[in-house]
Order: structure tokens, then C-alpha cells, then sequence
């Protein structure tokens, strides 16, 4: 294309020189000082001038578009999860501040941790679900319908039913899968085995959202059955873990508790990790923090998954993962671990 204008021909050169600078050139000082001569261009000239700048803009703007799609042409595969069209140009997609590589969320590299503790110990892992029925969420579990204690779940589930009368149900915790995990390793023990299971999942609960509560965290459930199994095992197990975990002689303190699926139920503390007791602000200065809820296996819940309690005994327990987590590293928040914050991620 060829302009008249001296100064627009000239100005011209040196912008499609640049045309990889994309549509800042729009922008550039150049193509302004062209505008703001319009008002000292002869008056008879003037309409011919603005057309001609005109003309160049929209020529610049061809070229810059001409030159963003073969640039888009070479770059390949298409990330279908970028927050933009594909069609938008480079100029308007959000900026990256730095080129970097993603890494594995802090949680989940934690419940690696876990598993590898409880794998050495003899458990194997099987992911809980995301969806589930009553039966599994609290029937199998010893909870019989209009049972009080649902209502400290505070459950997530449809309204409507299928045509089997069956509401879905977002597990409230990972116990839904102890009838299942039971029934499908029963041959365990009559092979003369334990059923060892560790079963790590995603929950959910319709909770008062603050520093302490999530409506969606992570658990990891432990069931372990066998003939002789009696409490002291269950205690020396997750004292075994927790000084694992935490990479010190943690002690421990039981006191009893209610659950429905276990009987006698417990709740646990563990001496502070930060003050060894000596009472800190993460521990309220008691030197415990109490960590979860655990148990020996209800006979009903065993006989529901065709095991004879007379003859086997198990225990059980269910671990909130983010609190764990947040003890370990002293995480004031739990609502940091779901925020997609940039800041806190990179901290791990
Ligand atoms: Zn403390």
C-alpha cells in the first residue's frame, strides 16, 4: 500500500516494521502524532489526509492479525482449558506474569505421605467416591432411618429420587466405603489374612464455612480386621503414623466418643507438635489438639457385610487430611487449601 503523504509514507515503514509488537502499535506514539498534525494540515487537504491515516490504521491492523494467526498456526496442541477463546487474539489474552511450571497441590502430595506410612504398615489403598446412596452413606453403618446422629453429617443430596425411590448422596464421609471394602476382602480372612484398607476420598458437608470448616475436604479412612484385634492395636497403629508423619515421638490421648458404626468410639488428641506440650496458640494452650474420630468396628456393621463378629474384631478410623496437613505446617486457614491462591500454593 502507498501513501501520498511524505510523513505518512515514512511512518508507515517504520510501524510495519514492528508488526510482532501487536496491537500496542495501535497505541504508538507514531500513529498519534500523525492525528495530532490533522489540525495544521491545509484545510482542502485535511479529508484526504485522514483518510490516508485511516487507511493505515486499518492496513496495520490487517497485518497484525495476519501475523497473530500464523503465530497461533505454529503453536500446537490447543490447551482446551485456557480461560480464553482460541480466536482471541494475543494482544487481549490475559498475561502471564512469568513463564512456570505448575507442581502437585500440597494435599495431595501430603496423602502420598500418608499412603506410603500405612502401605509400609501392611494397608492397601482404594479411593473412596464421589456419589453414593444411603445404604452405603449410613445404613451399612449401623444408622437406621430417622437415626439422630445423620444429623450431624449436615449432607449434601438430591431432592429427587430415581425410580427406585433412591436419593444420591455427595459422601459425607469416607466410612461409605467400609461395607464394600469389608464384603470384597472377606476371603482375606478366611485365607487366614487381615483386611487391611486405607481409604483415602474427597467428602463434602453443608458446613458454616470459617478457618476450620470446608464444605468440600479430604479424609482418609483406615479399616483393619482380623482374629485377636482389640483397641490397643488400633491406639499403636495411629501412634505409630502420627510419629511418622510428623517426624517425631508424638503422644496420644483417648477419650470416649459416639459413632454409630463403631463401639467403644473414641476421639483422639495428639500432644502439640509445636510446644511439646507447654501449651502454644495453635494447641489454645491446652499442649492436645484433638485430631479425629476412631473406633472399634461395630458388630452390626460386620454382620451387615456377612462378617461374624464372634469369631472377627476390627477398628477403624477417619482422619480430616487438611487438618493434618495444617498442623504439620502451622496453615491458620483451611479455606486456603480450595482458593486457588498463587501465593499460598507456591509456598509448598
Ligand atoms: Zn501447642
Amino acid at each position: 500500500m502507498t501513501y501520498q503523504n511524505a510523513e505518512i509514507a515514512k511512518i508507515a515503514e517504520v510501524l510495519k516494521s514492528r508488526i510482532v509488537e501487536g496491537a500496542s502499535l495501535l497505541r504508538s506514539p507514531e500513529l498519534k502524532s500523525l492525528f495530532d498534525a490533522i489540525k495544521t494540515i491545509d484545510p482542502s487537504e485535511r479529508s484526504a489526509y485522514g483518510q490516508e491515516i485511516n487507511k493505515l490504521k486499518v492496513e496495520l491492523q490487517d497485518l497484525i492479525d495476519a501475523s497473530e494467526d500464523s503465530q497461533l498456526a505454529t503453536q500446537s496442541p490447543i490447551d482446551v482449558t485456557a480461560p480464553f477463546d482460541i480466536n482471541t487474539p494475543k494482544s487481549k489474552r490475559p498475561q502471564l506474569l512469568s513463564v512456570e511450571q505448575g507442581s502437585i497441590h500440597p494435599l495431595m502430595t501430603e496423602l502420598e505421605l500418608v499412603l506410603g506410612i500405612f502401605n509400609r504398615m501392611g494397608f492397601t489403598a482404594v479411593e473412596s467416591r464421589q456419589i453414593d446412596d444411603d445404604y452405603h452413606m449410613f445404613e451399612s453403618l449401623n444408622f437406621p432411618e430417622d437415626h439422630p446422629a445423620r444429623d450431624d453429617y449436615d449432607t449434601f443430596m438430591t431432592v429427587e429420587k430415581d425410580k427406585n425411590g433412591k436419593q444420591f448422596i455427595a459422601p459425607a464421609h469416607t466410612s461409605n466405603m467400609q461395607n464394600r471394602v469389608l464384603r470384597d476382602n472377606k476371603a482375606n480372612l478366611e485365607n487366614g489374612e487381615p483386611i487391611a484398607v486405607l481409604l483415602p476420598g474427597r467428602v463434602y458437608r453443608n458446613e458454616d464455612l470459617d478457618a476450620r470448616h470446608e464444605h468440600t475436604f479430604h479424609q482418609f479412612e483406615g479399616v483393619y480386621v482380623d482374629k485377636g484385634i482389640h483397641a490397643g492395636n488400633l491406639l499403636a497403629t495411629f501412634k505409630t503414623f502420627l510419629s511418622e508423619y510428623y517426624q517425631q515421638d508424638v503422644e496420644i490421648k483417648s477419650q470416649p466418643f459416639y459413632f454409630p458404626f463403631t463401639e467403644p468410639s473414641f476421639e483422639l488428641a495428639l500432644s502439640c507438635p509445636f510446644c511439646q506440650k507447654q501449651g502454644c496458640s495453635i494447641c489454645s494452650h491446652t499442649g492436645w489438639i484433638e485430631l479425629l474420630g476412631m473406633g472399634m468396628v461395630h458388630p452390626n456393621v460386620l454382620k451387615e457385610a456377612g462378617i461374624d463378629p464372634l469369631v472377627y474384631t476390627g477398628f477403624a478410623w477417619g482422619c480430616g487430611l487438611e487438618r493434618l496437613v495444617m498442623l504439620k505446617y502451622g496453615i491458620e486457614d483451611i479455606r486456603h487449601f480450595e482458593s486457588a491462591k498463587i501465593e499460598f500454593l507456591r509456598q509448598f
